[in-house]
């Protein structure tokens, strides 16, 4: 039965295209009509036709206390009020960068003494990429296949994500020489990395990762993994940029580095990339490292970076916010609401006969219709993806609104309270049977 997402989807693929300002909003991977939000509120979203449904995207990551907690929508309320841009330093600005210095700390290491701001993940990278080229005054970069950094140029060789549910070895409109300039290694394979300083370690600016996989479905680093990345690189003179857009402040106070240092890794990568919580649904993501390095940036150092909305005033007002809410009880309740819908997962497609693993990095995981977990970008596409898709229909019916990918991470937030989660694991039985019946 058509009703206003169907409408409302017919008309934006007529003024937008593909219907969508994001791809893989398009339902592609799973068919269908993608619901069109009109409100979002703690574990909830409501689409146009008035339907709610407990929400498992959680922005793609943004709401780790849930939609709309309402001492965020106060402080950016309060923030509006004030006036909607400057382009002039705030105070506010100071008191983020200080906050992410602070809580970026683990094992004795505070690696962060300096950090910038900007509007989005794809512009954090994209800049600790100019600034690790100028740094070591190399140009090569190395990133994984199955990563995602967001869209510039050089970034979308076999990249994950929407290109990965798109199956796209990378995009149209990248001028060759650029592609040129990234080598893509198999996620995972530490000989790879060698082998390529071993060929070409003195041309090796970088090494970019994200700190935990989570854009090819969620891979887990092997113990180490991240450490070893470190230790190649620094013997070439190379930096390593940890990709914390996804994880950072979702999975632990002080990011998936936090995380694995205070499971006693011993490690310290340079540059640091943060996006999503940051901002607390908010545009904003930032970059941060060290003085030496960040001093490098303009106006002190010759590699240039601006932009006209960066540190906007209600985006910073959001993210303070979530960042002084989400205390080390908010990541115990995340942590406990993902134990429970992972474990849910499991039993209800075990109890269908389906071959599945549930793949988990902190309090991200997602569904692997194959016997294993992935450990690379290889393994994580060779499953019966096929099967994500009745799945992830019969759960919409129900009510539950996942990433409409298997190649796509669940997020929990801190508002999933016991009736939310109650709806997930109710609806998880008859979507393992769709599944099943594939
Ligand atoms: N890096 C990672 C690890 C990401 O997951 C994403 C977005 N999903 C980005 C970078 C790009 O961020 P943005 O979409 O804000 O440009």
């Amino acid at each position: 039965m058509a009703d206003r997402n169907d409408s409302l989807f017919a008309h934006a693929r007529e003024v937008i295209p593909g219907g969508v300002n994001s791809p893989v909003r398009a339902y592609g991977a799973v068919g269908g009509t993608p619901r069109f939000l009109q409100s979002a509120r703690g574990a909830y979203v409501t689409d146009a036709a008035g339907r709610e449904y407990v929400d498992l995207v959680a922005s793609w990551g943004p709401a780790l206390l849930g939609h709309a907690h309402p001492e965020v929508v106060e402080a950016v309320r309060d923030a509006a009020g004030r006036g909607l841009s400057f382009g002039a330093p705030t105070e506010g600005e100071v008191e983020l960068a200080d906050l992410v210095a602070e809580r970026v700390q683990a094992g004795g290491r505070r690696p962060i003494d300096r950090v910038r701001l900007v509007s989005t993940g794809t512009e954090a990278t994209m800049t600790a990429i100019r600034l690790a080229r100028g740094v070591t005054g190399r140009d090569l970069l190395v990133k994984f296949a199955g990563n995602y950094h967001g869209h510039s140029d050089g970034l979308l060789a076999e990249a994950g994500s929407g290109v990965a549910t798109l199956a796209l070895p990378g995009s149209a409109g990248v001028p060759a020489p650029i592609a040129a300039q990234t080598l893509v290694l198999p996620y995972g394979d530490l000989d790879a990395v060698r082998e390529a300083f071993a060929d070409r370690g003195d041309r090796i600016a970088a090494i970019i990762v994200e700190a935990a996989p989570a854009n090819m479905g969620v891979v887990a680093p092997a113990p180490g993994y991240n450490a070893a990345l470190v230790e190649i690189a620094h013997a070439a003179g190379a930096l390593v940029i940890l990709d914390e857009v996804l994880t950072g402040f979702r999975v632990h106070p002080a990011g998936h580095w936090g995380l694995e240092v205070s499971r006693g890794e011993a490690y310290e990568p340079d540059i640091f990339t943060f996006g999503k919580v940051i901002g607390g649904g908010m545009p904003l993501a930032a970059l941060g490292a060290r003085a030496e390095i960040m001093d490098r940036l303009a106006p002190v150092g010759p590699v240039y970076q601006a932009g006209t909305l960066s540190g906007n005033p209600l985006s910073v007002a959001a993210g303070l916010a979530t960042l002084r809410l989400a205390t080390p009880e908010v990541y115990a309740r995340v942590d406990a609401a993902a134990a429970t819908v992972a474990d849910a997962l499991s039993a209800a497609l075990a109890a269908e006969g389906v071959v599945h693993a549930v793949s988990r990095a902190g309090s991200l995981f997602s569904p692997v219709f194959a016997a294993e977990a992935p450990t690379d970008y290889a393994s994580a596409q060779a499953q019966e993806a096929w099967r994500y898709r009745p799945f992830f229909h019969a759960m919409l019916d129900a009510g539950v609104s996942l990433p409409p990918s298997v190649f796509e991470a669940w997020f929990l937030t801190a508002a999933h309270d016991e009736t939310a989660l109650g709806r997930v694991v109710d609806a998880l039985p008859a979507a393992a049977r769709a599944a099943a019946a594939a």
